[in-house]
């Protein structure tokens, strides 16, 4: 997997829950991690999901992104290592950042705490991931101010595509004024279950209304990768033999080639000016 030029900031969004949001995040980091990448996850969601996932302590107390976004807390005193994964840390989420989002409200230049967070850290990072929640209040603004691509975690299940326009409009809008680099560089297809029609349908619509953003490789529903969290385990470690953990594995490589190639694209285009 080919290492990027310079730290790449993901945002993971989609305000749907349940599509597989913190499930991509967690095994997409431990994949980039184990291929020398050096990773960093940030758990956005009051719910904590991303940290258990990685079985990083985030229990009330715990200092988390709440004291960095709030309190202005340097990213080297909020972020843990992830044990086993020695390349990968994690900003885990307590109970407290439930009350984030309105407690925000009243700070100066509330959207742009967490990309004001993350530039202050100078340690060398590769890879930010960054979980969302299931909403598109303040604590995803911030994600999207953050961040310069957006994956978008699909789900080929009914109403897949329902919401998404609404998600892409607050991508629009945050891209006109607050961020102007951002785009949705990555679509990632989960729950994949190959014996329904429907699973064939959404797969179909997708491609052909986002084409090559489309990453090539689909995650399949897999039971695997439900049980996985229950041990704080991502797939790669749970299971690493599973088309799961196969499935991850391939949709990291190809987020790196493509970052690569991005990026490649970019230094041309700067050459010919
Ligand atoms: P989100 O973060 O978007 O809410 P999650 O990643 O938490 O979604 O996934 C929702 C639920 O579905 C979780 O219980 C998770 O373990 C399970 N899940 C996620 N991806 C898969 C999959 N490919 N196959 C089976 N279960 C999955
Ligand atoms: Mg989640």
């Amino acid at each position: 997997m080919p290492r990027p030029p310079k730290r790449r900031v993901i945002a993971v969004a989609n305000q749907k829950g349940g599509v597989g949001k913190t499930t991509s995040v967690v095994n997409l980091a431990v994949a980039l991690a184990l291929h020398g990448n050096r990773v960093m996850v940030i758990d956005l969601d009051p719910q904590g999901n991303a940290s258990t996932g990685l079985g990083v302590e985030h229990g009330a107390g715990t200092p988390s992104v709440y004291e960095g976004l709030v309190d202005g807390i340097p990213v080297e005193q909020i972020a843990q290592r992830v044990e086993g994964i020695p390349s990968l840390q994690c900003i885990p989420a307590t109970i407290d950042l439930a009350g984030a989002e309105v407690e925000l409200v009243n700070v100066v230049a509330r959207e742009g705490r967490l990309q004001k967070m993350i530039d202050g850290f100078s340690g060398e990072l590769d890879y930010v991931l960054i979980d969302c929640p299931p909403s598109l209040g303040l604590l995803t603004v911030n994600a999207l101010v953050a961040a310069a691509e957006v994956l978008v975690p699909i789900q080929c299940e009914y109403y897949a595509l329902e919401g998404l326009g609404q998600l892409l409009r607050n991508i629009e809008l945050v891209k006109a004024h607050l961020n102007s680099r951002l785009r949705v560089s990555t679509i990632l297809l989960t729950m994949y279950d190959k014996r329904t029609k429907l699973a064939d349908q959404v797969e179909q619509e997708v491609r052909g209304h986002f084409s090559e953003l489309v990453l090539d490789s689909v995650v399949p529903r897999s039971v695997r990768l439900s049980e996985a969290p229950g041990y704080g385990q991502s797939i790669m470690t749970y299971d690493p033999g599973s088309r799961g953990a196969t499935s991850y594995f391939e949709a990291a490589e190809e987020i790196a080639r493509r970052g690569a190639k991005l990026s490649r694209r970019q230094q041309t285009n700067k050459g010919g000016n």
